[in-house]
């Protein structure tokens, strides 16, 4: 499995401090392996890939993981990135019966997702009502009505010319009354919800086995004349290499605002994901996970990515070794404050790197009760004069960076032209590190709590 292969990847490498083009290379090959294993479409693997390896070329190297296990890392964020990085929930209409619209080929699994959406719905507060515009398949309009028993929700079934056991009111829809006209089921379908005050109108429609003009036209018609808040693309995650194709013609087809993976309770790894995700833009929003209408999950970027590389164990060691990592730091950090040993440019650099991994933290600062009237302050805080600093201490040598007093003017001018910046930039930064060195001795003096040394500002 990949998991094994990456273990021994891991094993020869691990000692290496440096990503070297043969390491990157060599867990590249294991993560391809792994992608096309999981169904990924080739153009798709190969893109991505390339992406991977340029990234891992530029990072820096980890002194928490292994160059290997950094790759993976960069794999995991790069796969969680286009699986849309978070979970997207439902567009919810501002007003009026929010409608949801299904596309798909036939068989991808449409009407049963329905039936679970709306139980889904109906089991948060909502007041959902099924519609049945697939008049394609003889038997479209029934299974919709076993599905909306099973969950609990009504049916809007044209043939039969109620709604959940009311009548039909079909005066306030436009065009010809049509029981056979999937546009005109699906605005009355809408209008009956309006009317009956459903908030959310789930609308099924036919699909072909393969792509078909013809159908592709009734969708983007009924798009148009319900005009819905959103519209999911159902498809099969074990479509494996097709998923580009079919992805690509729903989109240009209706134009799809987000995607349904079905049938991932098999043997799928779900490579389709990554597929449509990659290839579309649009996120995934939920996964079918077998025939109930309990089978419904919402979609999660994080654990389909580690389902796609199949090594969850890989994932979360890597996570141990990180965290394991910060504690090592901090707890290194506190004896040199207890120790009354000076802070270093290292220290700093370590500092630096927690205050971005917490993302943006202006406006973390600026969430904070009390920090209103800290605002000048905070927006002379540029993040772009960090990363100058972070770049004049990286152009430090590792002496340097532990023996400050000991940086002459020569090695003063050795870091600016490093760096890019000025010397006098350099002088400042040191002059301020200084600063912040004394007033650390008089706080540990004091017994206060150590601030940031030499924060720019
Ligand atoms: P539609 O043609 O797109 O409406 O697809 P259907 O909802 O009729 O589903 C086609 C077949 O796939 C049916 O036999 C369903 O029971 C089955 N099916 C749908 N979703 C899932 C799923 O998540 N898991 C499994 N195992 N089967 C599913
Ligand atoms: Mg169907």
């Amino acid at each position: 499995t990949l998991s094994d292969r990456l273990t021994s990847t891991f094993k020869n490498l691990r000692g290496k401090g440096r990503l070297s083009e043969s390491d990157i290379n060599a867990t590249i090959r294991d993560i391809r392996l792994a992608l096309i294993d999981a169904d990924v479409a080739t153009p798709v693997v190969r893109e991505f890939t390339g992406r991977v390896r340029e990234r891992a070329l530029g990072a820096e190297v980890s002194g928490a993981l292994n160059p290997a296990q950094q790759v993976v890392k960069i794999v995991n964020e790069e796969l969680i990135a286009i699986l849309g990085g978070q979970t997207r929930n439902l567009q919810l209409a501002k007003s009026g019966p929010t409608v949801i619209m299904l596309a798909g080929l036939q068989g991808s699994g449409k009407t049963t997702f329905a039936g679970k959406l709306a139980r889904f719905l109906r089991d948060q507060g909502h007041f959902p009502v099924l519609v049945a515009a697939d008049l394609q398949r003889p038997n479209a309009v029934t299974q919709l009505e076993v599905v909306g028993d099973r969950a609990g929700v009504p049916v809007f079934a044209p043939e039969r010319g109620n709604i959940g056991g009311h009548d039909v009111v079909a005066d306030d829809v436009e065009g010809t009354r049509s029981y056979g006209d999937p546009v005109w089921v699906a605005q009355a379908g809408v209008a009956q919800a309006k009317v009956r005050q459903y908030d959310v109108v789930i609308v099924d429609t036919a699909g072909r086995l393969a792509v078909d003009e013809n159908l592709m036209q009734q969708a983007r018609d009924i798009r148009d004349a319900i005009q819905p808040d959103e519209v999911l693309f159902v498809i099969d995650a074990m479509i494996g290499q097709a998923a580009i194709e079919t992805a690509l013609a729903f989109s240009e087809g209706v134009d799809f605002t987000g995607v349904v993976l079905s049938k991932l309770d098999g043997d799928a790894r779900g490579g389709a994901a990554l597929s449509v995700a990659s290839v579309t833009g649009r996120p995934i929003m939920f996964s079918s996970t077998g025939e109930q209408v309990k089978d419904i999950e919402v979609f999660h970027p994080d654990r389909m990515a580690s389902r796609i590389l199949d090594m969850g164990d890989v994932l979360t060691l890597i996570e141990q070794a990180e965290k394991a990592f910060d504690k090592r730091q901090a707890a290194e950090m506190a004896r040199k404050f207890m120790e009354e040993e000076d802070f270093t440019f290292d220290d700093f650099l370590q500092q630096m790197a927690a205050i971005k991994k917490m993302g943006n933290f202006k406006a973390l600062l600026g969430m904070m009760p009390g920090m209103a009237g800290m605002k000048d302050q905070l927006n002379s805080l540029d993040e772009r004069e960090f990363d100058r600093v972070e770049a004049m201490v990286r152009s430090m040598t590792p002496f340097e960076r532990t023996h400050p007093k000991q940086i002459n003017g020569s090695r003063r001018a050795r870091i600016a032209r490093g760096s890019g910046v000025s010397v006098s930039e350099v002088n400042q930064l040191l002059e301020r590190f200084t600063q912040a060195q004394k007033m650390m001795r008089q706080m540990r003096r004091g017994g206060g709590m150590p601030g940031m040394p030499g924060m720019p500002g």
